[in-house]
């Protein structure tokens, strides 16, 4: 490989389009060339990022890349990914890594048949407020997930708990790997054939309890996560970047205190720049150092497992 990494990003339609922007703009960087199925959508990306546009990843591919995103609608994302990893090429896959977790599992066994990385795109491990939050916390014994959103333009290709509840699934495992004893849930189709809102309480061998509510028919948009820990409460807010700890002060209320007074509230320092930008700059690390990505395919695998027992139990129970 020469200094410069060559990336190419397959589907430029709302967020590939963002992807190619931010390989352009990366130092060391050359975005290669898009592929997009819709003519004018590959056109316009090739244009505003002064990168070669095509219609199939073959003709990509022919111009030789080092790495790629895949950011196609999920269904897509194993033939695509496969495709990838088999002409030798390491790949960036968006969240969730696949449909469902027998597609995920031959998606990692191929990255390592052919020595290749992968990554997956759960964006939400390089938004500063979450780095932050990752490593105040210790010892997790309660999450409480809330992430809600308007419903989108968009086509919904899969259930809310696999499109967006999976982001809070996967922050959840890398806080708490024990394994899952239970999980309770339940969830309504609303506007689309499969969930759009969901709520799940998953329990952790270490007796962790995750409390997490998904939906894509709210009216306002929340995107929180609060911690209890045996000696703080952890509250963040991610469209924010804000972390706050809470800690209870030694010693005993004073005369005319009440407990609540012994609670000592602090903002975390947090680092904000665009979570995609840090996502793609730390991919391309990977493939130029050979280091296992930060979010790899293993760890998008166990998140699609966690939310395929949840829709699972969801659907049985429903
Ligand atoms: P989109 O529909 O806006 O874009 C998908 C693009 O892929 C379209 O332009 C389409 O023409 C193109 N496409 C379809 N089939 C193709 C093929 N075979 N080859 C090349 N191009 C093809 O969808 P989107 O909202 O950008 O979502 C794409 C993926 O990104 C989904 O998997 C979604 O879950 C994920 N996503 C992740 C986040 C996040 O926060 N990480 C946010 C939004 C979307």
């Amino acid at each position: 490989m020469t200094n410069t990494v060559r990336m190419g990003v397959i589907g430029v339609g709302h967020l590939g389009y963002h992807h190619a922007r931010n390989y352009a703009a990366l130092d060391g960087v050359a975005l290669a060339g898009v592929v997009d199925t819709n003519e004018g959508r590959a056109a316009k990306a090739a244009a505003d990022f002064g990168a070669p546009g095509f219609g199939t990843v073959e003709e990509l591919l022919a111009i030789g890349i080092d790495g790629a995103s895949v950011v196609v609608p999920t269904v897509l994302h194993h033939g695509v990914t496969m495709a990838l990893l088999s002409a030798g090429v390491d790949v960036l896959v968006e969240k969730p890594i696949a449909v469902d977790a027998n597609q995920a599992r031959e998606m990692v066994g191929a990255a390592s048949a052919h020595g290749r990385l992968l990554q997956v795109g759960h964006i939400e491990r390089f938004n500063g407020a979450v780095i932050a939050l990752l490593d105040a916390v210790k010892q997790p014994r309660f999450i409480e997930c809330h992430r809600l959103s308007p419903f989108p333009n968009r086509g919904q290709d899969v259930s809310v708990v696999l499109d967006v509840m999976i982001h809070d699934l996967e922050i959840v495992r890398a806080l708490d790997s024990s394994e899952v004893v239970s999980v309770d849930a339940v969830g309504v189709p609303v506007f689309s054939a499969s969930e759009d809102i969901a709520n799940a309480r998953v329990r952790f061998a270490s007796g962790c309890v995750a409390n997490l509510t998904a939906s894509r028919v709210s009216v306002e948009r929340m995107r929180k996560i609060r911690i209890f820990e045996p000696n703080a409460y952890v509250s963040t807010n991610y469209s924010e970047q804000e972390v706050l700890i809470y800690r209870k002060k030694l010693g005993k209320p004073e005369v005319g205190q009440t407990p609540m007074d012994l609670i000592d509230v602090q903002a975390l320092p947090v680092h904000r720049e665009e979570p995609l930008k840090l996502e793609l700059a730390s991919f391309v690390k990977s493939v130029r150092d050979r280091t296992r990505p930060v979010v790899a395919g293993e760890d998008g695998l166990a998140a699609v497992e966690l939310a395929e027992r949840i829709v699972r139990f969801i659907r049985e129970h429903g």
